[in-house]
C-alpha cells in the first residue's frame, strides 16, 4: 500500500483537573511553545475537560480550572492565533471518534495501562467506565486531527503507544492507510518531574497534598517554602549524574533546575557540586521564582477577563472542527455508516 502523506501536525492536551503544576509546565507546556515556535507544524492544544471528568470534578471547579488552564497556556506563550486552543467538549468529534475507537481497542489493552491501575487503585470496581476507556478517547483526540507528533511527559508514553496500536488496528481491520502512526515527542531534562515529598512518585495536579507540587499560581513565598521543605537527603551534590541514581529526590531537584535554566543536568552539577541542599535549594527557589512569577502574574491578569477567555475557546473550537469534522466523516464512511 502506498504510504499516505500526512501534514506535520502537533496535538496535545492537558486536563483541567486542578491547578497547573511545574510538571505540566516543564514536561508539556514548555514543549508546546517550542513546537509552536519551531515552524513547520500546525499546532493544536486542548483543555481535555472530558478526560478530567473520568474522576469526580465539582462543576464550579471544572469551569474555573478550564478557564485558568486556558490562561496558563497563553501566559506560558501559546498564541491562540498561531495555535488552535480550545476545550475538548466544544468539539464533539472527539467523543464521536472516541466511540469508534472503543470498538477498536481491546479490553486487554486497556487493562494493562499503568495509569488505569494507579488511578483506579484497589477499588477498580468502583472506578468510572470513563477512566478505563480514557486512552481510547485520547487516541481520538490525536487522530481526529491526523496529528503526526504528540509532545507529552514520560507518563503518557504508554497511552501514546496505545494510540499507535489503535491507529494500526483500524487501518488493518478496514484495509486503509487512513490514520497516521503518531510520534511521541518526549524531550528535555524534566520529562518526569517527581513529587516534592516522594521522589518515586510523579508530581500531579490531582495529588491531594499541595506541598507535593509547585502550582503555576503559587506566589514567590509559597514556591520557596515548598522547595525549602522538599524531601532530600543529607549528602552534598556529587560531581557526576550517575551518583544520583539511587537518590531520586536529589535527582529530581537537579532535573528541575536544569529544565528551568535550560541547561543539561550535568551542567547543574558542574556548577553546584559539593553544595549541601540548604544552599542548592535557595538557588533553585530563586530560579523558580524568576521563571514562574511572570507566568503566574500574566495568568492572574488574563483571568480577570473571562469573557475574552471564553471567546478564545469558542473561536479555537470552530477552527478545530474545521479539521476534525471532515476526518470524522471519512472515518464513518470507512466503517460503513450511512450519512444522509
Ligand atoms: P492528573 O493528576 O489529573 O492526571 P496531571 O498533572 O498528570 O493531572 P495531565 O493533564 O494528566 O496532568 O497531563 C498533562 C501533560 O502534562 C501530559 O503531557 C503529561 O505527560 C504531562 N505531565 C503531567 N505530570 C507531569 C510530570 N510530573 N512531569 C512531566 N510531565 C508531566
Ligand atoms: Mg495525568
Amino acid at each position: 500500500m502506498a504510504e499516505t502523506k500526512f501534514t506535520p501536525r502537533v496535538f496535545s492536551g492537558i486536563q483541567p483537573s486542578g491547578g497547573l503544576t511545574l510538571g505540566n509546565y516543564l514536561g508539556a507546556m514548555k514543549r508546546f511553545v517550542d513546537m509552536q515556535e519551531a515552524g513547520g507544524f500546525q499546532t493544536i492544544y486542548c483543555m481535555v475537560d472530558m478526560h478530567a471528568i473520568t474522576v469526580w470534578q465539582k462543576p464550579s471547579d471544572l469551569t474555573k480550572n478550564t478557564r485558568e488552564l486556558c490562561a496558563g497556556f497563553i501566559a506560558a506563550g501559546i498564541d491562540p492565533e498561531k495555535s488552535i486552543l480550545f476545550n475538548q467538549s466544544q468539539v464533539p468529534e472527539h467523543a464521536q471518534l472516541g466511540w469508534l475507537f472503543n470498538c477498536v481497542a481491546r479490553m486487554g489493552w486497556m487493562g494493562r495501562m499503568t495509569q488505569w491501575k494507579d488511578k483506579a487503585g484497589k477499588n477498580a470496581e468502583n472506578a468510572s467506565l470513563g477512566l478505563f476507556a480514557y486512552p481510547a478517547l485520547m487516541a481520538a483526540d490525536i487522530l481526529v486531527y491526523h496529528a503526526t507528533h504528540v509532545p507529552v511527559g514520560e507518563d503518557q508514553k504508554q497511552h501514546l503507544e496505545l494510540t499507535r496500536d489503535i491507529a494500526a488496528k483500524f487501518n488493518h481491520d478496514f484495509g486503509v492507510d487512513f490514520f497516521p502512526i503518531a510520534e511521541p515527542v518526549i524531550e528535555g531534562a524534566a520529562t518526569r518531574v517527581m513529587s516534592l515529598k516522594d521522589g518515586t512518585k510523579k508530581m500531579s495536579k490531582s495529588d491531594p497534598a499541595d506541598a507535593s507540587r509547585i502550582n503555576m499560581t503559587d506566589d514567590a513565598d509559597a514556591i520557596s517554602k515548598k522547595i525549602r521543605k522538599a524531601k532530600t537527603d543529607p549528602d552534598p551534590l556529587p560531581d557526576a549524574l550517575a551518583e544520583l541514581a539511587a537518590r531520586p529526590e536529589a535527582r529530581n531537584l537537579v532535573n528541575i533546575y536544569a529544565a528551568l535554566a535550560e541547561i543539561d543536568p550535568q551542567a547543574v552539577l558542574d556548577q553546584h557540586q559539593g553544595a549541601l541542599f540548604g544552599h542548592f535549594k535557595m538557588a533553585l527557589s530563586d530560579l523558580a521564582v524568576a521563571k514562574l512569577a511572570p507566568i503566574s502574574a500574566e495568568m492572574a491578569r488574563l483571568m480577570q477577563d473571562q469573557a475574552e477567555i471564553d471567546r478564545i475557546l469558542g473561536r479555537g473550537a470552530e477552527r478545530a472542527r474545521e479539521i476534525a469534522a471532515p476526518i470524522l466523516a471519512q472515518a464513518y464512511d470507512i466503517v460503513g455508516m450511512v450519512r444522509s
